[in-house]
């Protein structure tokens, strides 16, 4: 049995070594000018045990990672209704792409790209102002990590949605398909702000556990979400979590998992641990390149792919 603790260290001092690192997101300054060299990694095990190493303390920017908790209190606050606005396949697309939603009348493929996450904003927004949507978002994540630190980067949400056309055009077209029900810019107030979430891998890490453990709080005890939700969120992270590197991050790694451009990545190993991964160069799909790499190793070593040992 591989020790967890020398595992997280191993890997951080491989990919330390690693020449190939990928591109780092240059949409806005504040993801631009973030280190390329930064690595970090943190496992959550099934005895409650964090193993961090590398800048797994190091605050990043979660974008869209935040997809996976917005969609968990969505499915909370209108429940299978959500599927009514929002699929649950591949989409085979690049993240902010368009051109499927009009040939799917509104109808995001999945929760996890652009249009789909705008749509669960929507959800979450309904009956509220974008502040109180936002304040619900941010004392669910310090519930659900046990730290009440984690905060909005306000100057990446403003970069957001100072350069955020693309999402707008997103927004407006699901609007005209009557598929947002609240204000274009309210809507999009609360995705720009969501994404730029600022955690590290340890904070992130402990943010998964509930998906890790069947939907369980392994400290404050009871449930956060249902077993059943928690099986189905996981499903979606595995087929839709790297936007049209899905299916390669699948094959590779065989963990259900969610990345954001600012190259942090979610991973969940049922039963086993919650782990989080941070490097901010990506590959052409988004991807982070050496947390792809890092998961690629952790799950060979400890055997946690879910298709088999
Ligand atoms: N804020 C980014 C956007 O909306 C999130 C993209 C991502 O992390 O994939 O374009």
């Amino acid at each position: 049995m591989v020790d967890l603790n020398s595992l997280v260290h191993d890997i951080a001092a491989e990919m330390a070594a690693r020449e190939e690192r990928g591109t780092v997101a240059s949409y806005i300054p504040e993801l631009a000018g973030v280190d390329p060299a930064g690595f970090g990694i943190a496992v959550v095990g099934a005895d409650g045990d964090t193993h961090v190493a590398g800048d797994g303390d190091t605050l990043f920017s979660i974008q869209s990672v935040s997809k996976v908790f917005t969609l968990t209190l969505a499915l909370g606050k209108v429940g299978d209704a959500l599927w009514q606005r929002v699929g649950r396949e591949p989409s085979g697309n690049p993240f902010n792409s368009i051109v499927q939603l009009e040939y799917e009348k509104g109808i995001p493929r999945n929760p996890f790209i652009n249009a789909g996450a705008i749509a669960v904003a929507d959800a979450i927004l309904a009956g509220h102002t974008p502040k109180v949507a936002l304040g619900e978002i941010l004392r669910f994540l310090h519930f659900v990590s046990d730290d009440e630190s984690i905060h909005i980067d306000s100057a990446v949400a403003r970069s957001e949605q100072a350069t955020g056309f693309r999402n707008a055009a997103l927004a407006n077209y699901l609007r005209a398909c009557g598929n947002l029900r609240n204000p274009v810019d309210l809507v999009l107030g609360v995705y720009f702000h969501h994404c730029a979430i600022a955690m590290s891998c340890r904070q992130l890490a402990m943010a998964g556990r509930y998906l890790a453990f069947g939907g369980r709080h392994p400290t404050a005890g009871g449930k956060v979400i249902s077993s059943e939700r928690a099986k189905r969120i996981n499903a979606l992270m595995l087929t839709c979590g790297h936007y049209d590197g899905s299916g390669d991050f699948a094959f590779r790694v065989g963990i259900p998992a969610k990345s954001g451009v600012g190259g942090g990545i979610l991973a969940v190993v049922p039963g086993k641990a919650s782990i989080a991964v941070w490097s901010p160069g990506l590959d052409a799909q988004g991807n982070s390149v050496l947390g792809s790499a890092a998961l690629e190793l952790v799950s060979r070593r400890m055997n946690w792919s879910i298709f088999g040992d």
